[in-house]
């Protein structure tokens, strides 16, 4: 598959999880893919992987709440590579498992600023280049809980449809530059997030990092350019 040569994909969140998936499987598509979040020695573990399989990709540790930070990831993007085809943005954390009356405000400013304002600074930083090239596809990672009530995860339920709704405006605003955006929700995911851990338990009722690559994949290349596409991914119930 070279679909993708020629193409750059920014990735953040690609440490692990789904993230790593997504910067994989562009990788293996042709695209170069620049691997972004905090820890610089995972990042390395990726792309080390992604090279030995023959594909190309570039480390950029960055904590995306540091809005400085962002911006010069995005300055560096341009001065190294020239171009972003695609953006992922798909780094997030939860903080489940309490009701609202009981989180904490440093908690809510922490989960905001990761899931809902993080993709916006991204968008900052990275739309200009693809307004210049009249040519992009940026994919949001939201969730079904931004779709639906997630009781004691409240917080994370109101930054997945914020960024559900941030979304759709912005494929708005961006249509005229012939750049696209999508948003993929899915369900539970056999993750360190979605309590997997690295052992793979439980992969029958999970949806797959790799799954979610599939449809990313699915989104970059075949994608309608008139539509604001939002897929659901959630399992069947039986294997
Ligand atoms: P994960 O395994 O915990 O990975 C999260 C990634 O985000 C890591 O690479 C992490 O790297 C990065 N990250 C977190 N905070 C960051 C920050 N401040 N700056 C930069 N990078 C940061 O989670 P995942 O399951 O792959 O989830 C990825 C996305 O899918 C999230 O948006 C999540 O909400 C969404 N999602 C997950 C599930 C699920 O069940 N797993 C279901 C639906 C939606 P560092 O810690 O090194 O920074």
């Amino acid at each position: 598959m070279a679909e993708l040569n020629g193409q750059v994909a920014v990735v953040t969140g690609a440490a692990r999880g789904i993230g790593e998936a997504i910067a994989k499987r562009l990788a293996a598509m042709g695209a170069t893919v620049v691997l972004t979040a905090r820890d610089a020695e995972q990042l390395h573990r990726v792309q080390q992987q992604i090279a030995s399989a023959g594909g190309k990709a570039s480390v950029h540790a960055c904590d995306l709440q540091d809005a400085e930070a962002v911006a010069a990831l995005g300055d560096i993007v341009q001065q190294q590579h020239g171009r972003c085809d695609i953006l992922v943005n798909n780094a997030g954390i939860g903080i489940l498992g309490k009701p609202l009356h009981q989180m904490t405000p440093a908690e809510w400013d922490t989960l905001m600023s990761t899931n809902l304002r993080a993709p916006y600074l991204m968008i900052r930083a990275f739309a200009p280049m693809m307004i210049a090239a009249s040519n992009g596809h940026i994919i949001n990672v939201s969730s079904l809980a931004g779709r639906n009530p997630l009781p004691n995860g409240a917080a994370y339920s109101a930054s997945k449809w914020g960024l559900n709704g941030l979304t759709y405006s912005v494929a708005e605003e961006l249509r005229p530059y012939n750049v696209r955006v999508s948003v993929v929700a899915p369900g539970s995911v056999n993750t360190h997030f979605g309590g997997g851990g690295s052992t793979g338990k439980n992969p029958v009722k999970k949806v797959q990092p790799e799954d979610v690559a599939h449809v990313v994949a699915m989104l970059v290349t075949q994608a309608p350019q008139s539509f604001v596409s939002e897929v659901l991914i959630r399992p069947t119930q039986k294997p």
